[in-house]
């Protein structure tokens, strides 16, 4: 079929054709009948507020075409042109569909003079049901996060930087109209979002008062929601600058979302181990690795066995006997214990001064004092190469039944850590590593 296909249909022919799109014939024939309709002078349009003269004639949404007209001679007008339009393309308008609608006054009373089927609805309900189909996954999301649910799944989740739809949208959509309000009037959609969102912007204090431009004194439902965003994530404070870039809208929600605590540590500390896990000086891996110990996941025996997958939850080490936890893996198995001690000249060299060698400090990073950002560049990789070199040794143990000395892993750390300081010595202060 598809080499004869070329054959029988004509080039024009856009439906169904590889490489081509049924819109493409859409967007044409609409571009052409706009400008023709656009430029004409006998039609007059509707007058937007706050333009200076601007009017609104063509609205259109995909291959639907809305005219706007202020008097009988402009839809007169326009139906000359489409028919006109339409003898030279060979396009039709089909009379029987097309409708006409009104809003607000009409001076001409006699509805029978006009050449089409006349709709009579209240505004209010032509325009509704589209933004509520919109608006409505939207809202739900809304009411979820305040009820708590989807909060509490979010946190669960742990730590930063998960996806949230709602605010996801809703910065951007926030973003976009506020820029369009916000930024000096040069065309239609900048006039009309600053009429419609004006009242609202004013008390916001984000657009002077000028009480030669018109504004609404009522917020449509799209707006309602747009302020239900700003009021949600409690943004109404904020600048124009910040208001009118979606990345900065994130981030600054972002920042503020609460934190997984982490057990053992006292309030105000989960940033910090959560700004660890992810620290700009660690390789890939290393983060991975930092991020496991920190939500105690890494697939220790303990935690295997409360998920049904090993029989034991007892270390593997010989003659240990206790639950092998995170915790006890990386610090108080004997096997950890004589590792911190075999590496304790290398962990002294980058140890301020005054500071022990905690489990805070070796499973999460965090000091009894807060640690210089200098120095602690150098400490956490360190700490990091130890704790995988000591996961490693102990995977060599379960899986291979291969003993190693304290020695050994101490080495296979520095070994590791070898570059780090090449990398940290060849461009100092580089932002993220990635796995060599
Ligand atoms: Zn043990």
């Amino acid at each position: 079929m598809s080499s004869v296909l070329g054959e029988v249909i004509h080039p024009d022919q856009t439906c169904a054709v590889p490489g081509k799109k049924i819109t493409d014939s859409l967007i044409l024939i609409r571009d052409a009948i706009c400008y023709v309709l656009r430029r004409d002078q006998g039609i007059s349009g509707v007058g937007i507020p706050g333009s200076v003269g601007m009017t609104a004639k063509c609205v259109f949404y995909m291959d639907d075409i809305n005219i706007l007209c202020t008097d009988l001679l402009s839809v007169d007008r326009t139906l000359d042109r489409t028919d006109w339009y339409g003898r030279a393309s060979g396009a039709r308008l089909n009379r029987d569909k097309t409708e006409a609608q009104f809003f607000g006054p009409w001076a001409d009373p006699d509805l029978t003079r006009l050449p089409l089927t006349v709709k009579l609805t209240d505004i209010r309900e032509y325009f509704r049901p589209g933004v509520d189909a919109f608006l409505l996954p939207v809202g739900r999301q809304v009411g979820e996060a305040e009820e708590g649910g989807g909060q509490e799944a979010q946190v669960q989740g742990g730590g930063k930087g998960l996806p949230d739809l709602y605010l996801f949208l809703g910065s951007r959509y926030t973003a976009l109209h506020l820029t369009l309000a916000t930024s000096p009037v040069n065309n239609k959609s900048q006039a009309l979002a600053r009429f419609w969102l004006g009242s609202y912007l004013r008390t916001l204090r984000l657009i002077p008062v000028d009480l030669r431009a018109p504004v609404s004194f009522l917020l449509l439902p799209h707006y309602v929601q747009l302020q239900k965003f700003l009021r949600h994530f409690k943004l109404e404070k904020e600048t124009v600058t910040v208001l009118t870039k979606h990345r900065s809208l994130l981030s600054l929600v972002q920042d503020r979302e609460p934190v997984c605590p982490v057990r053992g540590l006292a309030i105000g500390e989960p940033t910090t181990v959560w700004r660890n896990v992810a620290h700009p000086a660690l390789l890939n891996r290393h983060r991975d690795l930092s991020w496991m110990v920190a939500h105690e996941i890494l697939p220790v025996r303990a935690v295997m066995h409360s998920r049904g997958m090993v029989r034991t939850s007892t270390c593997p080490r010989p003659g240990c006997g206790q639950e092998e936890s995170v915790r006890h893996m990386l610090w108080e198995c004997r096997a950890a214990r004589d590792l911190w001690k075999e590496a304790g000249p290398l962990i002294t060299s980058c140890l301020p001064a005054g500071e022990d060698l905690t489990p805070q400090l070796v499973l999460y990073g965090v000091g009894q004092r807060p640690i210089p950002s200098k120095a602690f560049t150098k400490l956490w990789p360190t700490l990091t190469c130890l704790k995988e070199a000591l996961w490693s040794s102990r995977n060599l143990l379960v899986a291979k039944n291969v003993e190693t000395t304290p020695q050994a892993v101490a080495m296979v750390a520095t070994e590791a850590l070898g570059w780090y300081g090449r990398k940290g010595a060849s461009t100092p202060g580089e932002g993220s590593p990635t796995t060599p």
